[in-house]
């Protein structure tokens, strides 16, 4: 059965960076991949004796394109729009089974304590230890569909979290429902599982469709869930370890300030309160964590599901977009568009698409086919030879934004649409080389491991 285990042993061994002395949790693995990325080095990090702690923890399992492809079945990073389209329209809802290693130790009550595992102080200005990895599984009150999704959790005390939540996500929906009921909210937090859960957690669905069936799209089968022990919520059998509560209603207070997704450090907080009711796990649990803040890893898992959602979109309007790259520089801010232009104004009438289908995004730039919008710097390029900012720009003030962009004002923000694509008619030639010399070229530097 897929397991976080399982995908972590069919990476090749130069993707993983084994740690197998004893590391401090505070910080150093942080710092540790944001370094590695300076360097562009993306590698799996396996932390086998955190200090102080008795399981090993795995973080940047994220962290590049080519395994966020393999996660969804395929090898190649080009081939992930497709991937995810094709699970989208084969949702594989799960099976219950009766039992699963996840389950293998229980702690139940006063013998909850959640502070002896290896959860993180990532960033300085970070207000504690916090799980940034965790999966919160919660059920509709009203329709019972399952909801999927991935909430911050700052340590308290052995069985207390505080919780921000996306007030805009459908946890947020079912709390407040649960509130007219005066109900708490039953959640399980799951950390580390198969990857494809994780990507499935971070898709963008309407509230009908349980996030599980498209993990199982995505791994060509049912997933395995067993029941909680204490609340009525599933949980993959094969999950590392779950955290099973509820988030208490009309209960509020202070968390954070944390790291996130921007670069900077938030104290904006619906200060929400999760307690612990039981702990199951593994016996010999691998600890996922998700290394939070403007890091490659939470920005690719945040972001590899909403670009292929929103190209797919825009395929079904436009008549041939090529590529939507949403760059790290953009946080979740920008996004690249290349198009195979055949009418004058497409360009225009994709980012007006993209900026409707995405309300995150304050500056959207179109290209043409020949640029690819993986290379920023080609991107750049197109901007400096084919755009003129008093005819080829848009503005558009006061849109409904992410209020987490720290230049937002009163949550909305302006909307900049660039069209770096050339005219139709254009008679301006790219400078070129046969390809004969670019082949002899290539040999070369494999030749000389250049
Ligand atoms: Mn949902």
């Amino acid at each position: 059965m897929p397991s976080l285990s399982t995908f972590l042993q069919q990476l090749p061994d130069d993707e993983v960076l084994r740690l197998t002395t004893p590391v401090d949790l505070d910080h150093f693995p942080t710092a540790l991949v944001l370094e590695l990325e300076k360097r562009k080095q993306f590698p799996v990090l396996y932390i086998e004796m955190p200090s102080g702690f008795d399981m090993p923890v795995v973080a940047n399992l994220f962290a590049s394109r080519r395994r966020i492809a393999q996660i969804a079945g395929v090898s190649s990073p080009t081939e992930f729009h497709a991937a995810w389209l094709r699970a989208m329209s084969n949702l594989t809802p799960p099976e219950i089974t009766s039992s699963g290693p996840v389950q293998e130790v229980v702690t139940i009550g006063d013998e909850v304590d959640a502070s002896v595992l290896p959860i993180s102080r990532h960033f300085q200005q970070d207000a504690g230890r916090y799980i940034g990895s965790g999966i919160l599984v919660c059920k509709d009150p009203d329709t019972g569909v399952g909801n999927l999704s991935f909430q911050r959790l700052q340590l308290k005390s052995k069985n207390r979290f505080g919780a921000s939540l996306h007030s805009r996500g459908h946890i947020w929906d079912h709390l407040l429902r649960s509130e007219a009921r005066g109900k708490n909210l039953e959640v399980a937090v799951v950390i580390g599982a198969h990857p494809a859960v994780y990507l499935a957690a971070g898709a963008k669905v309407a509230m009908e469709v349980d996030e599980y069936d498209i993990a199982g799209a995505l791994l060509k089968r049912p997933l395995e869930l067993v029941k909680c022990k204490t609340i009525d919520v599933e949980v993959p059998a094969e999950a590392e370890i779950v955290l099973e509560g509820e988030i208490l209603v009309n209960t509020h207070e202070d968390e954070g300030p944390y790291g996130e997704y921007t670069g900077y450090s938030t104290s904006r907080s619906t200060k929400n309160v999760f307690v612990v009711k039981a702990i199951t796990r593994r016996a010999n649990p691998i600890y996922l964590d998700i290394i939070p803040g403007y890091s490659t890893e939470h920005l690719l898992l945040g972001r590899s599901a909403k670009e292929a959602h929103v190209y797919h979109r825009l395929k079904e309007v436009v008549p041939s977009p090529i590529a939507l790259n949403y760059p790290k520089s953009g946080t979740h801010f920008h996004a690249y568009l290349s198009i195979k232009k055949t009418d004058e104004g497409q360009a225009r009438h994709a980012l007006m698409l993209l900026f409707g289908l995405d309300p995150y995004l304050k500056l959207a730039v179109a290209v043409d086919e020949d640029i690819d919008v993986y290379n920023e710097e080609e991107v750049l390029w197109a901007i400096a030879t084919r755009f003129q900012a008093d005819t080829d720009m848009f503005v558009v003030p006061k849109v409904f934004c992410n209020q987490l962009d720290p230049s937002s004002v009163d949550g909305v923000s302006a909307k900049l649409g660039i069209d770096a694509t050339a005219p139709l008619d254009w008679d301006v030639e790219r400078t070129t080389l046969p390809p004969e010399a670019i082949e002899m070229a290539q040999r070369l530097i494999v030749q000389h491991k250049l």
